[in-house]
């Protein structure tokens, strides 16, 4: 399905609804987001209504992940208060997901006290090599292709 009736980002995607537009071609679309986490705070999506990451095909993939870094590169140069950038794509409610129609975040940082965080857990004393090894030979058994 290109198009979802009942979904926020095909409505931005085909202006029927008003969006701050940043970048736009025949395959994405870029605008910023209204909760502006940060000055500049922008989401990207493909054109083609794709639930979340493990919904994409290669062709929407290469639309996506080659339009990122001119994207970044263009915010980071918008402003020259902008130090770094953190770039999110949630997949899942329970990964913090609230449209489901794939984005990207992309996430101007000012200062590790701006509006933006994240946390990443540190579980390593709980991992040896071997068990690093099982969980990998289960992620490996799993590729496709
Ligand atoms: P996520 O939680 O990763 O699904 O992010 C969804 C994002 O979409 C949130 O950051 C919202 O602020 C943003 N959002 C929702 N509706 C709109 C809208 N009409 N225009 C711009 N951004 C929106
Ligand atoms: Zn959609």
């Amino acid at each position: 399905m290109d198009y979802d009736k009942d979904c926020i980002f095909c409505k931005i995607v085909h202006n029927e609804i008003p969006s701050t537009v940043v970048y736009e071609d025949d395959v994405v679309k870029a605008f910023l987001d209204i909760t502006q986490a940060t000055p500049g705070h922008t989401l990207l999506v493909p054109k083609k209504h794709v639930a979340d990451i493990f919904d994409y095909d290669e062709a929407t993939a290469k639309a996506i992940f080659s339009r990122i870094p001119k994207l970044a590169r263009a915010i980071r140069d918008s402003n020259p208060n902008i130090k770094g950038m953190n770039i999110v794509n949630n997949n899942g409610k329970v990964a913090y997901q609230s449209v489901f129609h794939s984005h990207f975040h992309l996430i101007p940082r000012y200062s590790e006290n701006d509006d933006f965080s994240m946390h990443f857990g540190d579980n390593s004393k709980a991992y040896s090599p071997a068990k690093l090894q099982q969980v990998a030979a289960s992620i490996k058994a799993n590729l496709e292709g």
